[in-house]
């Protein structure tokens, strides 16, 4: 990473309007805020704090009242801009939170409010908006992420939920204690929709069983942030999704075939909104978003700011259990009476310890034995393999964690990476 220099440069923003920058490649980008009120993605900046963001990052600092801003390093892009839709969103949480109001005083269930759209339209940034609003007010809501291309939660290849109690971090995101994530194993939900509609059934099953336990959870609701698929299959999932967490609001950002659409499908008690886009939203191609997959999964072992320092060590193949989800699929024709197609997808299916595992990630599952369905458990964290040697059966981790590992049942994903710095 490059220094960042000492002389910056000075944006002094107007009312209700933002500041929204690019970090460059291998540059850090640092910000200051010496005279207003300004917010990121919700949370709000402290006076003559610098905060620093990584390369690539991409940001808008809003203010709605006026502010004085101060950037060093080097952007891509630095640009000040007064078309922003954060009235119709600060909008959109007024509504919200007097569903939860009402909620606190019939003590009934709180809004759920399920997030779609098409790739790349700030569907990750209005759920951070909508959670950071409810938790300054107080509220403890669920934030669920079930786009299980980006792992918002825990890696690529996953869908989880947590129940946020602070708003997020500028720089860190929301604090990621004890999320609840469940192992896929796959970029994309299309990959194995048999799973992905299990899995999602079974996070908002927990997630209800959370809210029953208290109060507070139950009335601020849930946010449910989604994938960008949303023809055929996709919006099918969609759909399930929303039955899944029986939502009460559906959040359509920028498609108003897809507002239709719902509006059409579902039941009218689900109220449908339609949302703008920002302006701000960066399009992203398929290198970048393979790109930021792979730095998240390397900010989950080595910290955002290279400030962790993950452990390698050797696991004998007899102390693990090695499975993955799904087999392959066989004619109809070849399987036992009475079991379909489908139930293949669903499958625990063991794996001997071989070669293949190379750079592949594996969740430790939270199941203690073989006997659990472990499928439908959740999981503790992730390993990468990153050395096979068969002659002396064992295999060498990356673990956030030192030896041993917590429990022995692996869940091998179909995603790699290189543990190379
Ligand atoms: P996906 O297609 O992966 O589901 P998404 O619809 O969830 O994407 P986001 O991840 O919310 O989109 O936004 C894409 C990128 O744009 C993010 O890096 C985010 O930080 C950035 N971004 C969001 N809003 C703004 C804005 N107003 N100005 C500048 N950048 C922004």
């Amino acid at each position: 990473m490059s220094e960042i220099p000492d002389e910056g440069q000075e944006f002094k923003l107007q009312a209700n309007s933002e500041l929204r920058f690019e970090v460059e490649a291998k540059a850090m980008v640092e910000i200051e805020m010496i005279e207003g009120q300004a917010e990121m993605f919700g949370t709000e900046l402290a006076k003559n704090r610098k905060y620093s963001f990584v390369s690539g990052s991409k940001i808008a600092i809003f203010t709605w009242h006026g502010c004085v801003l101060q950037l060093r390093g080097k952007t891509e892009v630095a640009y000040m801009s007064k078309e922003t839709p954060m009235t119709v969103y600060v909008n959109t949480h007024a509504a919200l939170e007097q569903m939860r109001e009402k909620a606190e005083l019939e003590n009934t269930r709180g809004p759920r409010i399920l997030v779609v759209g098409p790739v790349d339209v700030g569907k990750s940034t209005l759920c951070r908006i909508l959670v950071n609003y409810a938790v300054r007010l107080g509220r403890s809501p669920v934030l669920a992420d079930i786009d299980v291309g980006q792992g918002n939660m825990g890696l690529p290849g996953t869908i989880g939920a947590l129940v946020v109690e602070r708003t997020a971090d500028i720089e860190e995101g929301f604090q990621q204690t004890a999320p609840l994530v469940f192992h896929y194993g796959h970029k994309s939900a299309n990959d194995n929709l048999q799973l992905y509609n299990l899995l999602v059934s079974r996070l908002a099953e927990i997630i209800n069983v959370r809210c029953e336990q208290s109060k507070k959870v139950n009335c601020s609701g849930v946010i449910i942030n989604t994938a960008g698929w949303i023809r055929g299959a996709g919006y099918e999932a969609l759909k399930q999704a929303a039955g899944a967490f029986e939502v009460d609001v559906i959040c359509v950002l920028d498609q108003e075939r897809l507002y239709n659409q719902l509006k059409s499908d579902l039941p009218d008690f689900v109220k449908i909104v339609l949302l703008p886009k920002s302006g701000g939203v960066v399009e992203r191609s398929q290198a970048t978003r393979a790109e930021s997959r792979d730095n998240r999964i390397r900010e989950y072992f080595y910290g955002l700011k290279n400030n962790f320092f993950p452990h390698s060590f050797d696991v004998k193949f007899n102390d693990v259990k090695l499975f993955k989800v799904g087999a392959p699929s066989l004619p109809e024709s070849c399987l036992p009476l009475g079991m379909k197609v489908i139930d293949n997808q669903t499958k625990l299916v063991p794996l001997l310890p071989s070669n293949n595992l190379l750079h592949h990630i594996l969740s430790v599952s939270a199941a203690t034995t073989v006997d659990q369905d472990i499928v439908e458990t959740n999981v503790l964290g992730f390993i990468v393999v990153t050395g096979v040697d068969v002659e002396k059966g064992l295999f060498t981790v990356l673990s956030p964690s030192p030896r041993p590992l917590p429990k022995n049942i692996l869940l091998v994903m179909d995603i790699q990476f290189m543990d190379i710095k």
